[in-house]
This record gives structure tokens, C-alpha cells and sequence, in this order.
């Protein structure tokens, strides 16, 4: 379509930009025309939000200034050297700014009589405002335009862009340019019943307003129409990739058999809760269906997933094919496979546990067993997926923790054989607006509801002063026969050092507690090696576990009450509620004591609080979201989370819901995009997101 070939056009033949720009462009990812029209200001200047510099106050929050540069020099004074100048306006009043860092560089940025605008929080030294490394803008020879009451957009700098004089100014003169020659050239992409339907500005005026805004609301109304358009385009990727998915054939099974009822009516304990039940009755149905499954479960820690995952499993078995089972570490691979024992081979279930380090011998048995059908479930880590492992006739794959394992993995268990059908586990509640993009092709089950009769657990923030209290608390619940975790953080970069506070906490606790038993498990330990501490633990015969992070998944011990996290300012949110998660899981009342250091940062307040506050694992989650932002939250290469670059999916949840509404609805009315009102859409979509989908579709 020739006005989608404006879009394409290399951005080096733009009137103002030519080879050297283009090249320094190319560094922040503008390559073409649409990439510079979607290089979205990162802040605007309203003359009604500048701040006269005779009305300052320390009290503002940050503020923006414009004015003239007056005095600018390096000072070396009392204390530490620093580079200073002198900004003044036409309201008569001064603002000093100072900057400690990079000081040549900064000497060299201002000269007397420029014209800038700073950004930043204001304070005050008796009669003198100053502010700190502000951000700045260079408004040379715009004061006009300012004065006029124009709105004017301030994009995102780097030295990259300022060495070839590409500032805010520039960007400006650019895109001015561009509009004024091409503007009614660029398509409308989005078709008119979604425009209607969702009161979305016309998008060209969107694009051209987004960059030089008439007024305040016409900027919201460009971002809205903006916003939207991009979440809708990754929504349509995934609505397609789950179209596509629901053409895949997968096994077809018959209902469930002698063993999945047995299992569940006479091994079990208990009774499933009714979340599990809905899960697995989805489960069951997906199998059942023809298509192959591909669903997440989503439930909190000690939700019972695992339960569900084994009833799964049986059904899978009754119905004559095989299950992988694929969990994160090696201690949870041991756990999951003594449990998988447990429950199911008095059923005649043969299970066969795959690790990297094992015996060739016991290799080589393991893996014809599962080639030639003998046995029914391999539970391991991700040597379950190595190329030696064939299995018979592989039914269902599950994947526990999902997100620790990359897509790649995952597609590489996915292919073991013929589409076998796929379950995904994830104990990190996601919240909703994350979960629908990183997920938005899979079906989700969600397990919101704990088993009952388990009792919330009771969390304290107590700092080294309170030591006393806490052990004294801690010895309380040893007398009642309970049991306990420590655990110390274990950073990288100091791996070494955290390595010995927990070696000398564990020294310290056995010398206090005598004579309780403490042991000490940690990640340098050879794997039998931690696997006899976490089994002694398990079977009741150490009191106190002094553990670094390895503890934190999935471990199952009902009889410990305690979890005692030193350091705790030092842990991420969802590592906290993990490893709180470690307790609370038999009937007794639970206790997670989170130890801080009195020095911490107003983020690690925030986490402890949450903790302290909810131990609704969504919640958390939430706050999680927020405090890290998306691209934080999972880490964006690993999980595929898409590039934004004008919404923000922790903020914008109302356009998202609507964005995938429109986007499923789409592809429900027209699956191929063919109605000639969809041409232009389908054209967009088949240039500038068609191939990055095959990124971005999650396998499995
Ligand atoms: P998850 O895998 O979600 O962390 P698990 O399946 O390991 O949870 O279950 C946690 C604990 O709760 C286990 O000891 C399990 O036996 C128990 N459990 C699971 N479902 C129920 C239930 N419906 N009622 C009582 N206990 C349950
Ligand atoms: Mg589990």
C-alpha cells in the first residue's frame, strides 16, 4: 500500500536529518519514518506550567523553569569542587544550579545568554533557590514560540543525539517539517467502527498533535488514540497466535479413568477446594477437545497446584501416553519426584527422575524406559528436554515455575512430540494487565482460593535490636516441636561474603540453640549434599535450617512455622512472599519474621510493608509491578514482554482491557483480515509486526 511506504521511508532522506543524523538516529532505534513519528516526546512544556523564578518555593514538588543564563563557571570553594551558573527570567527573580558530576562536560553545555529550561526539585540556602544535576532543555531561539502560549514537546536526549545536534529543538524542526509536507499523506490504519466505537481520535491528527499539541486535551485525546493503538497491535499478534494455536491438533483423550478417580477419591487426604476442581475439570476438557492445550495455572504458593497437576497426570496415564514434568532446580525436582512416588505408583504409575549429573548407567536405563514406554512420568530439570530423552508417546507436558525457563525451553519440550498438550505453572501471581500481555494467547486457569482450615501467616518487621525477642520466640515454637527456616540473601556479585554470613549464623544459632539441631544448606553444596540436608529436614530431624535463597521454591514442609529472612531489605518482593510461602502450609499458625537493617531505601520500606500488610500474592504482585516497572518485573528479553513506547502497562490498564477487546473481536469478525475495511490494518499489521510476532508468540 503506497501510504504505508511513507512510514518506510529511511529517515536519512527527511529534510533536515541526512546521513550522519540518520546514523546517530539508528543508535536509539529510529530508522524510519514511522520510528521517528512514534519517537514520542518524553515531557511538554506548557507555558502555564512554568514555574516565574520570583515564585519559587521550596515546597514544590519538581518544578520547571525557563529563563537566561547568567553566570556559568566551576567553583572550587569549600567542600567539593562544582560547576555553577546563574539562571535568570524576565520576572526578575534567580535560581542557582549546581552540579557535582561530570563537570567538563557540563562547562561546556552552558555559556552566558542561553536560553534553557530546567527541571528538577528546588531548595533553598537562606535567601538563594538552587537546584541540583537538573534535567535541561535548550530552547535557543524559541523564547517566541514559549511566549505565544504553545505547547511544546521535549524528547528524550543522549550525548549520541547531542553530537550531531539533534536536541529537542531540532526534533522539533524535524517533524515540523515532515507534517507540513507529508502530513496528509500518513494512513488512517485503524478501521472507522473501531474508531467509533471507542471515541478514538482520527490517527493522523494524532500523530501530528502528539508532537505539537493545540491544547492540553487535544494531547490526552492523541495520547489516548496512541496508547491504545499500539496495546491493540500486540493484542492482535496474540490473538492471532492463539488463533493459529487452536488450529494445532493435539491427543484426543476419553474421560478420566480408574486411576484419576482413584487418586483423588481414595489416595488423597482431602478434598480438592473448588478452584482446584475447576482447574482440573478445565484441564481435563482441554484434552478432551481435540485442539492441543496450552494453559497457564496461576495460583498463589501452598494453592495445591501440584495436586491438580498430578490428577492431570493420571488422566494422562489412563488414557495410555506419558507426562514430562519439568521443574526449576534440583531440590525441586527431588521433591516433586519423591512426592510423585509417593502418590502415584501405589496406583502402578512408574516414575523416573532425569538430573544432569547422573550415573550413565542409571541414565541410560532411565531414558529407554521412557523411549519404549515402561515409564509414565520424567520429572526433572531441564535435562528432561535434552536431545537423548525421547519418550514414547509424550501426552502431556508440564512446566513448573514457568517463568524461570525461557521460551526457547520451553519450545524445545513442546517439540518432544506430537504436540503434546501443555500446562504451565506459575506460583508469581501476575497481575492482571501483565497477565494479559504476556499470556494473552494461553488459556489461564487460576487456583484463588487455599485450602481450608490454613491459616494466614503472621508477619514482623523487627529490627537487630529485637534480636532477643525473636529468638526468644523462636526457641517458644522449638519447645512446641516446630520447626524452622533462616534464611540469608545471596547476591552474586558478594556471593562470597553472603556466603559467610550465613555460615556464621548458622555457627551462632547452634551454639544459642543447643540443644536444637541446626543445619546449614546452601547453593555451593554438592547436590546430595543438599539434598540430605533438606531431607533430614523434612523428615523432622533438624529443628533450625539456616538456608541461603535455594529453599525458595516449592519446598514442602508442613511442620515448619517460622521463616526468619535476614537481610530482608535485601530481597525482592516476590522472593519475599516465596519465601514466606514456605511456611503456613500445615494447620498450625505460622510466622514470618523479616529482620532489617535501620539503613534502608524508601523502596525497601515500601516492599516490607506490603508484606506486612497482605499476603494475597496478587496484591503483591501488584505493588510489585509498580514499584519495578513492567520491563523490571520479569525482565523483558526472557519473557517477551514488547517494547512500549508511548503506553505503560502498569498505568494504563482501562485502554489495555479495551485494546484487547477490539483485537479479539477483530480477529472473531474477520479472522483473516480480508473485509476491504480492513485492508489498511492488514497491510500495517503484515509489515511492521507480522515477523517480530514470531518472537513474540510465546511456544508453549
Ligand atoms: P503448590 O504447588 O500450589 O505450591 P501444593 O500442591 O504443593 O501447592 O500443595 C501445598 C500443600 O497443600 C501440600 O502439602 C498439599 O498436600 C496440600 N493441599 C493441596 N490441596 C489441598 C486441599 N484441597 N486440601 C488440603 N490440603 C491440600
Ligand atoms: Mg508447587
Amino acid at each position: 500500500m503506497s501510504e504505508l511506504n511513507v512510514l518506510s521511508t529511511d529517515v536519512r532522506y527527511l529534510e533536515g536529518v541526512g546521513p550522519r543524523r540518520a546514523e546517530a538516529l539508528a543508535r536509539v532505534g529510529v530508522t524510519t519514518v514511522r520510528d521517528l513519528l512514534h519517537y514520542f516526546p518524553r515531557r511538554y512544556l506548557d507555558r502555564s506550567t512554568i514555574v516565574p523564578l520570583r515564585r519559587l518555593d521550596e515546597r514544590m514538588g519538581p518544578i520547571t523553569v525557563v529563563g537566561t543564563v547568567r553566570l556559568a563557571g566551576v567553583v572550587e570553594g569549600k567542600g567539593r569542587k562544582r560547576f555553577e551558573l546563574i539562571l535568570e527570567d524576565e520576572s526578575g527573580g534567580r535560581l542557582k544550579c549546581v552540579w557535582f558530576n561530570r563537570l567538563s562536560w557540563v562547562a561546556k553545555a552552558f555559556k552566558a545568554g542561553d536560553r534553557v529550561a530546567f527541571h528538577g526539585k528546588v531548595q533553598r540556602y537562606g535567601y538563594t533557590f538552587s537546584m541540583t544535576h537538573p534535567d535541561f532543555d535548550r530552547l535557543d531561539g524559541e523564547s517566541v514560540a514559549l511566549a505565544t502560549g504553545r505547547i511544546i514537546a521535549l524528547y528524550p536526549g543522549s550525548a549520541v543525539l547531542e553530537r550531531v545536534g539533534l536536541t529537542s529543538r531540532t526534533f522539533r524542526r524535524i517533524l515540523y517539517a515532515f507534517f507540513k509536507a507529508h502530513g496528509l499523506k500518513l494512513p488512517e490504519i485503524l478501521p472507522a467502527w473501531m474508531r467509533t466505537r471507542y471515541e478514538l481520535m482520527d490517527g493522523r491528527v494524532a500523530l501530528r498533535a502528539v508532537h505539537f499539541p493545540r491544547s492540553q486535551s487535544e494531547l490526552a485525546q492523541a495520547r489516548e488514540r496512541l496508547k491504545f493503538e499500539e496495546l491493540f497491535f500486540i493484542q492482535l499478534m496474540l490473538a492471532r497466535t492463539k488463533q493459529i494455536r487452536q488450529t494445532v491438533a493435539g491427543p484426543i483423550f476419553g474421560p478420566p479413568g480408574e486411576r484419576y478417580y482413584r487418586f483423588l477419591n481414595e489416595v488423597l487426604p482431602f478434598r480438592l477446594t473448588q478452584a482446584q476442581q475447576r482447574a482440573l475439570e478445565e484441564i481435563v476438557q482441554d484434552t478432551r477437545s481435540g485442539r492441543q492445550m496450552n494453559r497457564l495455572l496461576q495460583g498463589d504458593v501452598g494453592s495445591g497446584k501440584t495436586v491438580v497437576a498430578m490428577a492431570a497426570m493420571l488422566h494422562v496415564v489412563d488414557n495410555g501416553y506419558q507426562c514430562a514434568f519439568m521443574v526449576p532446580t534440583e531440590i525441586l525436582a527431588e521433591q516433586h519426584y519423591a512426592n510423585l512416588k509417593r502418590y502415584l505408583e501405589p496406583l502402578g504409575v512408574e516414575v523416573r527422575l532425569l538430573l544432569g549429573g547422573q550415573r550413565k548407567a542409571l541414565r541410560e536405563e532411565i531414558l529407554a524406559d521412557l523411549a519404549e514406554g515402561r515409564a509414565h512420568v520424567a520429572v526433572g530439570t531441564h535435562a528432561v528436554i535434552q536431545e537423548a530423552v525421547q519418550f514414547h508417546r509424550l501426552g502431556l507436558a508440564i512446566v513448573d515455575e514457568q517463568h524461570r525457563f525461557g521460551v526457547v525451553q520451553r519450545a524445545e519440550l513442546f517439540a518432544k512430540g506430537e504436540n503434546p498438550h501443555m500446562l504451565l505453572m506459575t506460583a508469581t501471581p501476575i497481575p492482571r494487565s501483565l497477565a494479559m500481555t504476556l499470556y494473552g494467547d494461553l488459556d489461564v486457569s487460576i487456583i484463588d482460593e487455599r485450602p481450608a482450615g490454613r491459616k494466614p501467616v503472621i508477619t514482623w518487621i523487627r529490627s537487630e535490636k529485637r534480636r532477643g525477642e525473636v529468638y526468644a520466640f523462636l526457641r517458644e515454637q522449638l519447645r512446641q516441636g516446630r520447626q524452622a527456616y533462616v534464611v540469608y540473601p545471596l547476591v552474586e556479585e558478594s556471593e562470597k561474603m553472603d556466603l559467610q554470613d550465613a555460615e556464621n549464623g548458622y555457627r551462632r544459632l547452634q551454639e544459642l540453640f543447643r540443644p536444637y539441631r541446626v543445619d546449614l544448606l546452601h547453593g555451593r553444596m554438592l547436590p546430595y549434599e543438599k539434598e540430605e540436608a533438606m531431607a533430614r529436614f523434612k523428615r523432622g530431624e533438624t529443628d533450625i535450617l539456616v538456608a541461603t535463597t535455594v529453599v525458595e521454591v516449592g519446598v514442602d514442609v508442613p511442620n515448619a512455622t517460622v521463616m526468619i529472612i535476614e537481610h530482608a531489605e535485601r530481597f525482592g518482593l516476590s522472593q519475599l512472599h516465596q519465601l514466606r510461602g514456605r511456611v503456613g502450609r500445615g494447620a498450625a499458625q505460622s510466622y514470618c519474621i523479616l529482620m532489617v537493617d535501620h539503613r534502608r531505601t524508601a523502596e525497601a520500606e515500601a516492599r516490607l510493608q506490603v508484606m506486612a500488610e497482605t499476603d494475597d500474592g496478587f496484591k503483591i504482585s501488584e505493588v510489585d509491578l509498580k514499584l519495578r516497572g513492567a520491563g523490571d518485573f520479569f525482565g523483558t528479553r526472557q519473557s517477551g514482554l514488547p517494547d512500549l513506547k508511548i503506553a505503560d502497562i502498569t498505568q494504563d490498564q482501562p485502554i489495555l482491557i479495551k485494546a484487547r477487546e477490539a483485537a479479539f473481536e477483530l480477529v472473531r469478525r474477520d479472522p483473516e483480515l480480508e473485509a476491504p475495511e480492513h485492508a489498511m490494518l492488514r497491510a500495517y499489521y503484515d509489515r511492521f509486526y507480522a515477523k517480530q510476532s514470531l518472537g513474540f508468540a510465546r511456544v508453549g
